[in-house]
Parts: structure tokens; C-alpha cells; sequence
């Protein structure tokens, strides 16, 4: 088992290093979540107008109803504009509403056949990544959400070996799974296909969950690397919050307003460990202009 994990780490290392971030001449890839309503041309053509080289976008309305029809010659178009301007890993957020570790069989099944479509629909997206929460167990105890969760993913990884697939750190509200580093170890621990799973850190969940990414940076991303590997890292939410320390309260705010505050980002934007992946914004600004002002802002630290 200590063999086969340290083979996995070595190859999820070298996935990266080849992978579609990292590249670019030093550049930060910094977006923030988009729609996809206008189709994913539209989407780059207002990415590159705010100076962002990567982005998130919810696979279908957040509620996880119907995706719209996939449109080729859109897709085509996204593509060039992506390439020309040597956009980052595009990240694919799960609708937060699924919830894959459900009571219900009902709910579950909904989840799954949500993530597999899903998955389909992103082949067309250079390098997609697919982000999603890992849900709560709603009173049926950690054990029983955690093998719910590993099901599901044990039919999703193996059916798409090349998309990783990213669980996300969460803030720990209520039964929330994922506020603490070492439930994600736990599932990567059970899937039978570890390779293709990966981990998105959001700043502001960890520190609502009581990681003090603000004053503690180094010691936060020593503990992830400890439990779960630096190298299982692929993506990061950069958000700050609303709610002190230890909340688990999952309020998001935007850049430097928060109880992060400014100073907390140079240090997590820079860091060698981090400073390949995707930055992906998921703060409360009013339109574009405000998305266009924080990437400035951060691209100025
Ligand atoms: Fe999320
Ligand atoms: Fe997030
Ligand atoms: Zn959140």
C-alpha cells in the first residue's frame, strides 16, 4: 500500500510538471468563475478583457438541472482563443447542490449520473479540470459519508483516466466532509484509483475550518503535505472571508475585505508549491469591472 501510494505521488509529479499550468514564462494563472451562458468563446473573450489566463465555470445551473447542448463550433472557438492566450487549466465546478455522500440512494444515483455526464461534456476543454464538494452524511456518521463518497468515485475515475478529478477542502459546516485534511486522505486512501484524484485548496474554506493560512502559511501547507501530498494539489480558491478562524461558516469575500486580509495573498500567490496553478476567484464582486480591478490587484502583489 506505502509502495503503490509513493508510486501514485511520483506520477501525479510528473503529470503536473507536463501538465497544462506551469507553463508560461513565470506568469500567475488567475481567473475568476464565469458563465458559461453566452457559450465558452464568449466566456475566454471576457476572461482575456479582465487579464485572467484561467477560469471556473459551473457545468450546468448550480440547482444540477439540464446542460445546455454542446455546441462544436463554439468549442472550436474557445480553443483557439484559450491557446493564443495561453490560458491555464480551465477548472469545471460540480453543481454544490449534489450531494454524493447523501442517506438517500435517490440522491447518491443523482449525484453519479451527474459527475459522469459532466465529465463527458468537459472532453472538448483542453486540460479541465473537475472540482467538486464531497457532501455531506447527514447524520448517518464520517464512515458512512466517506464509503458513500468512495463509491461514487470508484465508478467516475475510472471512466474518464484523463480528467483529474479534484475534491475540495471544505469549511466544515454542520456535517459538511472535507474540513479537515485528513477526511480527503481518507478517500484517496480507499479509491481504487488514486492516480486521478486530486485536491483544490480554498483559503477561505481551510481557514473558516481552522487552518490559519493568514499567519500560518508555511506550517498549513507542511500539514496538507503531511496528510495528503503537496503533489496531489491542482488547484486553488482563492477567496477571502467573512468569518473568523475556526468559524465553519463558508462566507466568502472579496480579496483584502475580509479576516484574511491583503497580506495573507503575496505569500500563498508566490509560493514555489503553489504558484503554477490555476487561481481561481470565487469572491462576490458585482460584475467584471470588479473582477478586473482584484486580478490587478493581485498580479500587483
Ligand atoms: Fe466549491
Ligand atoms: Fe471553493
Ligand atoms: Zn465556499
Amino acid at each position: 500500500m506505502v509502495e503503490n501510494m509513493q508510486k501514485n505521488e511520483g506520477t501525479t509529479v510528473n503529470s503536473q510538471a507536463s501538465g497544462v499550468a506551469g507553463e508560461g514564462g513565470g506568469r500567475l494563472y488567475i481567473g475568476p468563475h464565469l458563465s458559461i451562458s453566452d457559450g465558452f468563446a464568449a466566456l475566454a473573450r471576457d476572461a482575456i478583457s479582465i487579464d485572467a489566463n484561467t477560469f471556473q465555470f459551473f457545468t450546468r445551473n448550480p440547482r444540477g438541472g439540464q446542460a445546455r447542448a454542446l455546441d462544436e463550433a463554439d468549442l472550436a472557438a474557445y480553443r483557439e482563443l484559450a491557446a493564443g492566450h495561453g490560458f491555464g487549466a480551465p477548472v469545471a465546478h460540480a453543481p454544490y447542490t449534489l450531494n454524493p455522500a447523501s442517506d438517500k440512494a435517490s440522491t447518491r444515483r443523482f449525484a453519479l449520473e451527474t459527475f459522469l455526464d459532466d465529465l463527458a461534456r468537459i472532453q472538448g476543454i483542453p486540460g479541465c479540470l473537475y472540482n467538486f464538494h464531497p457532501g455531506s452524511h447527514v447524520g448517518q456518521g464520517l464512515e458512512v459519508g466517506l464509503g458513500h463518497v468512495v463509491r461514487l468515485l470508484d465508478e467516475v475515475l475510472p471512466a474518464f483516466p484523463e480528467t483529474p478529478v479534484l475534491l475540495e477542502t471544505m469549511a466544515g459546516k454542520g456535517s459538511e466532509i472535507g474540513g479537515e485534511f485528513g477526511q480527503l486522505r481518507a478517500i484517496i486512501d480507499r479509491v481504487k484509483h488514486p492516480e486521478n484524484l486530486f485536491v483544490t485548496l480554498d483559503t477561505c474554506h481551510v481557514h473558516d475550518a481552522g487552518y490559519p493560512v493568514e499567519t500560518a502559511l508555511e506550517d498549513v501547507l507542511a500539514e496538507f503535505d503531511r496528510v495528503i501530498g503537496l503533489g496531489r494539489l491542482r488547484a486553488i480558491h482563492l477567496n477571502d472571508s467573512k468569518n473568523p478562524l475556526g468559524s465553519h461558516k463558508d462566507r466568502h469575500e472579496v480579496i483584502g475585505g475580509g479576516t484574511l486580509g491583503l497580506a495573507a495573498f503575496a505569500p500563498i500567490l508566490h509560493h514555489p508549491a503553489l504558484r503554477s496553478l490555476p487561481f481561481i476567484l470565487e469572491t462576490p464582486q458585482p460584475d467584471l469591472a470588479g473582477y478586473a480591478k482584484e486580478i490587478a490587484l493581485l498580479r500587483g502583489l
